[in-house]
């Protein structure tokens, strides 16, 4: 296909790619590669971008812009189409039905997890950098891609205001509660822009889609976005110092086994921390990198329910939110508490708060991904098998973080026995997890697989973007620092294309 004839395409094939190979090819279009491309496309004049996404496009925003709240559980349920092997596998009743609820997931659609996401997007706290000596980061100069990252997602304090927020913070200040921040655009229609309400990446990567057919069309511009769906990555073709190319299959169709590799100059991971080690894995690149797949961590969830009066018995109508942070710096203190609360359907004058604690996990080497099963997805390539164990410390974190939870619900008028009214997610259902590929400085190659710009080590042209690369889970979601990071990756890549070279350097060259 002649390019000109592109200019009429929203989106591409994996022929069309493999015709013109764009300059950086980024397999995942959820949070993190949707970053890597909004920031090559606004930032790296000329580049053009390659996205390749395994699924298909259920939606091009957020599902609650689409559908009504109390569907979203339906929609994520549905959406399940990939439960993780091993430690983390869904558990199945009597007649083999996996259980929702049960085993880690991913969902393969333009924006990945991202369309479903709670939209809670606060900043990592201070501590979460430098607290575990397994899990320091050797990044300390995010802010500033922080503060993009807020801009963009339309970060703000929530939408819950109104008498019984007020009061439930009053009832928590001496824990530090705050709103939490979040990814929800409360403008109207200021300067003529729609507000989208919640934010996603199919969102904001389906406007780019947009901006760059129209200049195309009636701009003359050339085309410098490609978005490919349905295609599927399935092993990293290299020379063990440079990547030749993604090898790809057409995903509507398993039984359709022909190969297309695609070619570029630079090539990113951000299928997310199972994923991108599944595909590092299956691509012989563990080899000698010890730490590949190893430190994967997620958060520790534990809910309960607990009802409460409204303050003076008043009716009220309003959606409580408010987040209580760590209240110690000691790694057994490490959880938040989500509290949100709303009117009990028929008696107004009762709050119903819904306590959501959430645990670090300790980086542990043995927690891990790996390709060593026997067992093939439908395409025939090599699933990943998880492994992850509570640590004693994270087992006592956990009862410490339950024991708040108790007090906090006593605090707002309640009472919560939490061996019975606790219930702790299963493991993978917390979506947040973390490792596998992390960053890291060049004398610590036995614990890490990146630089700290997301450059894997002794390959030029390899990078990493998505939760992969932490060093330690935190405490807070991730999706905000997903992308500010995602962000500081694009920046590199964008700095080696400008000048012409292969990004970095291979480990002797690395700074301090
Ligand atoms: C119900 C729910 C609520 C959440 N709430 C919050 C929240 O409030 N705050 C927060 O910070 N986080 C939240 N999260 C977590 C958040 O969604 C994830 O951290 C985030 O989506 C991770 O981004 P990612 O781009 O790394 O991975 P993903 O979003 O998983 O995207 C990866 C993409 O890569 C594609 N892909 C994978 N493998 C391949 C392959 N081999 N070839 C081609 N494509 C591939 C997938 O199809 C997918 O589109 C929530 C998650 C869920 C499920």
């Amino acid at each position: 296909m002649a390019e000109d004839d592109w200019e009429d395409k929203l989106y591409f094939s994996l022929s069309d790619l493999e015709e013109q190979p764009p300059q950086v090819l980024i397999v995942g279009s959820g949070p993190a590669g949707t970053a890597v491309a909004e920031y090559l496309y606004e930032e790296c004049e000329d580049v053009t971008i390659g996205i390749l996404e395994r699924g298909t496009i259920f939606t091009v925003t957020h599902i609650i812009n689409s559908i009504p709240l109390y569907l979203r559980g339906a929609f994520i349920e549905a959406m399940e189409q990939f439960p993780w092997d091993g430690a983390f596998a869904p558990k199945e009743d009597a007649q083999g039905k996996r259980q929702p609820e049960t085993g880690g997931m991913m969902i393969f659609a333009l924006g990945g997890r991202g369309i479903v996401a709670g939209a809670h997007l606060r900043r990592f706290y201070k501590d979460d950098f430098r607290l575990w000596n397994q899990g320091q980061w050797p990044v300390t100069d995010l802010a500033e891609y922080y503060d993009r990252a807020e801009r963009v997602r339309n970060v703000s304090f929530g939408e819950s205001e109104g008498r019984s927020q007020t009061w439930t913070l009053g009832r928590l200040e001496e824990y530090n509660a705050s709103p939490p921040s979040w990814g929800l655009d409360i403008r109207s229609n200021r300067n003529k822009e729609i507000s989208r309400g919640y934010d996603s990446s199919a969102a904001r990567l389906w406007d780019l889609v947009l901006r760059d057919y129209v200049k195309a069309k009636v701009g003359n511009k050339k085309r410098r976005l490609f978005f490919a769906p349905q295609a599927y990555v399935t092993q990293i073709a290299h020379d063990r110092e440079r990547v030749r190319g993604f090898v790809c299959r057409e995903a509507q169709d398993p039984r359709k086994k022909d190969m297309i590799v695609l070619g570029a100059e630079q090539f990113v991971l951000a299928a997310s921390p199972i994923e991108s080690a599944r595909l590092f894995l299956n691509s012989g690149l563990g080899e000698d990198r010890p730490a590949a797949g190893r430190y994967l961590a997620e958060h520790i969830y534990c809910r309960g329910l607990v009802t409460v009066n409204a303050p003076d018995n008043d009716p009220h109508e309003q959606y409580v939110n408010v987040v209580v942070p760590p209240q110690r710096k000691q790694q057994q203190q490490r959880f938040q508490i989500h509290v949100q609360g709303d009117p009990v359907p028929g008696d107004p004058t009762k709050i119903c708060y819904r306590l959501t604690g959430e645990a670090a996990m300790d980086p542990q080497r043995e927690n891990r991904v790996t390709v060593d099963g026997s067992a093939e997805d439908e395409y025939g390539v090599k699933k990943a098998t998880v492994f992850l164990e509570y640590s004693p410390d994270d087992a006592t974190r956990l009862n410490i973080m339950k024991n708040e939870m108790r007090r906090i619900a006593n605090e707002l008028g309640g009472n919560l026995d939490p061996d019975k009214d606790l219930k702790v997610l299963a493991k993978g259902r917390s979506h947040h997890e973390a490792g596998t590929l992390r960053m890291g400085h060049p004398d610590q190659l036995d614990s890490c697989v990146t630089d700290s710009y997301g450059q894997v080590y002794n390959i030029s042209n390899l990078f990493v973007a998505d939760a992969s690369l932490f060093p330690c889970v935190g405490v807070a979601n991730p999706m905000l620092t997903i992308t500010a990071l995602a962000y500081r990756v694009a920046e590199k890549i964008c700095t080696s294309l400008k000048q012409g070279q292969s990004a970095t350097m291979m480990v002797k060259q690395e700074e301090p």
